[in-house]
């Protein structure tokens, strides 16, 4: 225990982020303090987006503890922060407190503001297009990372935006989420009800776990649902994606038909468009037949080329092309911007690039362990 008497702060299991203590962490951490006291703070550290230690409204010893208890300072470590798009699109690298590192990445829209964060370090899922899938699995992020990601894009967005709010969180960055279920989840209660962020303005983005979904389903929630997609066969979406195998397209759009009639929730496709591999005629029927019963919509989005994969994403005319096929069939469509490949925007990219910059020195680069998508299910 830190006796640091007239104020008392209570040790507890070292944290990963401020953002991992529950409300009657905070309670059991301030003993000597009035209840009220855990509820100001997890107000303001959520709502406000501000350190436990700048809330003015505090007595001004219980700050200068905060400010020194080694348990409640930052789990993010901001190590480089690029920008592009005319600093529409701002990607953070961050260090966690064992060195890994993760990236988060802020769009500003004319109408919203929307931050891509990562839920693991890394990622198992192999997506042959994907840089994030090329370093392989590291760790699950906590769910005080997850939702320290968050609060750093509502500060970076009112430093910069003035009087614009964070509006959107997408849960597309480093990792997939449905395979850190138990910490995600946490974190959506977290931004939805604690953060004020709206359901129906966060998606998770899964590669198409299937007990994931059903788990995701069962939350009763308006949250949103993108599937990576990106090939409506077996046979190409395995190649492009290989936990198809696992799940393939008929079991992966029975689950999904499933959680369709029971959320009400209309589906999303994402279809990162590739140069004459997924962007054929054939290839618009074989999604037109699949969105169909689904009623879902597509997001055809260039892809953003990676060091391991040297394709091409699909020019713009082509895209323009393919999707005006799924809107004659009665698809609904659209076209996504390619944001910030200047900074190395595709997914994980930008951590790679660290990675391989600082092979051996401060950041870890070992290679991952050989993870069962079966291990991470919780
Ligand atoms: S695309 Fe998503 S699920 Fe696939 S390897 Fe990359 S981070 Fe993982």
């Amino acid at each position: 225990m830190l006796n640091l008497c007239p104020v008392t702060v209570v040790k507890l299991a070292p944290l990963m982020s401020l953002y991992d203590l529950e409300i009657t962490d905070w309670q059991e951490l301030l003993p000597k303090e009035p209840l009220f006291r855990s509820r100001q703070i997890w107000r303001a550290i959520h709502e406000d987006a501000v350190r436990p230690e700048q809330l003015t409204s505090l007595p001004k010893q219980l700050r200068n503890t905060l400010s020194q208890t080694p348990e409640l300072s930052p789990g993010l470590r901001l190590i480089q922060l690029s920008s592009d798009d005319h600093k529409l699109t701002e990607k953070a690298l961050f260090q966690l407190e064992d060195k890994r590192v993760i990236e988060t990445v802020l769009m500003h829209y004319p109408e919203r503001s929307t931050v891509c964060v990562s839920s693991q370090a890394g990622c198992a899922m192999n997506c042959s297009f994907c840089a994030t899938g090329q370093q392989g699995y590291f760790r699950q992020l906590t769910t005080g990372e997850i939702v320290e990601q968050v609060i750093w894009a509502i500060s970076r967005t009112r430093a910069t935006r003035g009087e614009k709010r964070l509006s959107n969180v997408v849960f597309m960055g480093m990792g997939e989420p449905l395979a850190n279920t138990r910490n995600v989840f946490r974190a959506l209660t977290r931004i939805n009800s604690d953060i004020g962020i709206g359901a129906r303005h966060i998606t998770i983005s899964t590669v198409g776990i299937v007990p994931g979904i059903k788990l995701f389903a069962s939350l009763g929630a308006q949250f949103n649902l993108a599937v990576s997609l990106h090939a409506a066969n077996n046979e190409k979406r395995s190649s492009l994606v290989p936990i198809n195998r696992r799940y393939p397209i008929e079991l992966l759009t029975e689950t999904l038909d499933s959680y369709f009639r029971v959320t009400r929730r209309r589906i999303s496709f994402e279809w990162a468009m590739m140069d004459g591999v997924n962007d054929s005629d054939t290839d618009a029927k074989e999604l037109i037949s699949l969105c169909v019963p689904l009623e879902a919509h597509v997001n055809l989005i260039p892809l953003n080329p990676t060091p391991g994969w040297p394709t091409k994403g699909t020019p713009k005319t082509r895209v323009d092309e393919f999707a005006r096929i799924l809107e004659n069939a009665g698809i609904s469509a659209s076209v996504r911007d390619n944001r910030g490949t200047g900074i190395d925007a595709a997914c994980g990219q930008l951590a790679g690039t660290m990675l391989t910059r600082h092979s051996g020195e401060r950041f870890y680069s070992d290679s991952s362990a050989n993870i069962d998508v079966g291990d991470l299910l919780d």
